[in-house]
């Protein structure tokens, strides 16, 4: 019996710091304990599935384990100068346009190649991951992910596989 279905995996946790930096809003640096999901929608195999649930998860784990308890930081935002970004750093020097300096040692920190590490972005960027990285069977179309900053607050993207 074929079909269509959509296999979600939620809860993956991971606790970071950010801050949000821009001309119109800008936000000191704190944390939230994250929580992201993933959904893959796709065609019902043989086997009754469209993946395997503990696949799923396995890479989405594998996706938020190196951000858990690090500080994220923005890698491409004009407003926001780093140093320390190379092989052998032992910190991250942060200087902001209007004025913020933060210091890292360079272990608790990953720079993400991101304009803002926002819920939108970070899910963006997982759901990257998940779709380069994740072995999906051929018949999957799509993958969601989800990361919510708070049980309120949360974004989701869709990307086409
Ligand atoms: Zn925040």
């Amino acid at each position: 019996m074929a079909g269509q279905a959509c296999v979600a995996v939620e809860g993956v946790r991971f606790s970071a710091a950010h801050f949000i930096y821009s001309d119109e809003f800008r936000e000191n640096l704190h944390g939230h304990n994250y929580t992201a999901g993933a959904e893959i929608e796709g065609e019902i195999g043989p086997a009754g599935m469209v993946i395997n649930f503990l696949d799923l998860k396995g890479a989405l784990l594998e996706a938020c384990e190196p951000l858990d308890h690090k500080v994220l930081l923005p890698g491409a935002n004009p407003l926001v100068k780093l140093s320390g970004d190379s092989e052998g750093s032992k910190e991250v020097r942060v200087v902001c346009e209007y004025g913020e300096e933060y210091v890292f040692p360079r272990n608790a920190a990953v720079i993400l190649r991101l304009q803002n590490v926002t819920a939108e972005n970070l899910a963006h960027y997982i759901a990257e991951l998940l779709r380069t990285k994740l072995l999906h069977p051929a018949t999957a179309v799509a993958i969601t992910v989800e990361v919510k900053e708070t049980p309120e607050f949360g974004a989701r993207v869709r990307l086409e596989l």
